[in-house]
């Protein structure tokens, strides 16, 4: 495999968010030219923008993937649709949601795709369950991820589990 890492946000909210973060967490391995090397924990974080909704469960995982980055993002959407995840309004309720956080050091930004993703470091809910799985973690243009977490005031987040 020609191995590039690359680390995926995983959030859901609605329809038993635990078991679909962590049935996305298996799909994920099970996308082409594609392993999950690490994950994160579960995390408990309280919704942000849109308040009346139900907290989400949140984590992160690393990939090696021969993937482009492209493709990969692709391939989350598909995910995505295949969870029923529909696109209401900005921070609505959602099944699954999948992102891009990393692709190695790159930095792109074209037709619906910026990398690093553009909000990963003004969020705890990205930032902790990195850090977990990526101590050193460093987001090209920003910093340290402990730096940006330490930036992040206090948002809510409990660790629920750590399978
Ligand atoms: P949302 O589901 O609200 O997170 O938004 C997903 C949309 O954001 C996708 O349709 C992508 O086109 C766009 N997008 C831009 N950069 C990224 C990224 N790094 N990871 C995932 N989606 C991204």
């Amino acid at each position: 495999m020609a191995g590039h890492i690359a680390f995926v946000g995983l959030g859901s909210n609605l329809a038993d968010p635990c078991r679909q973060v962590s049935r996305a967490l298996r799909a994920l391995d099970e996308l082409p030219h594609t392993k999950v090397l690490a994950s994160s924990s579960l995390y408990r974080s309280a919704p942000v923008g849109f308040l009346q909704q139900p907290d989400f469960i949140n984590a992160v995982a690393k990939l090696e993937t021969a993937l482009t980055p492209r493709g990969l993002l692709d391939a989350l959407l598909g995910l995505e649709r295949a969870r029923g995840r529909t696109r209401e309004f900005r921070n609505a309720p959602r099944t699954l949601d999948l992102d891009i956080l990393l692709y190695d050091d790159l930095r792109y930004s074209e037709h619906g795709l910026t990398l690093p993703h553009p909000q990963m470091h003004l969020r705890a809910f990205v930032l902790r369950p990195l850090l977990e799985i990526a101590p050193d973690g460093a987001i090209p243009g920003v910093g340290s991820a402990e730096a940006a977490l330490q930036g992040c005031g206090q948002q809510q987040l409990e660790v629920v589990s750590n399978e």
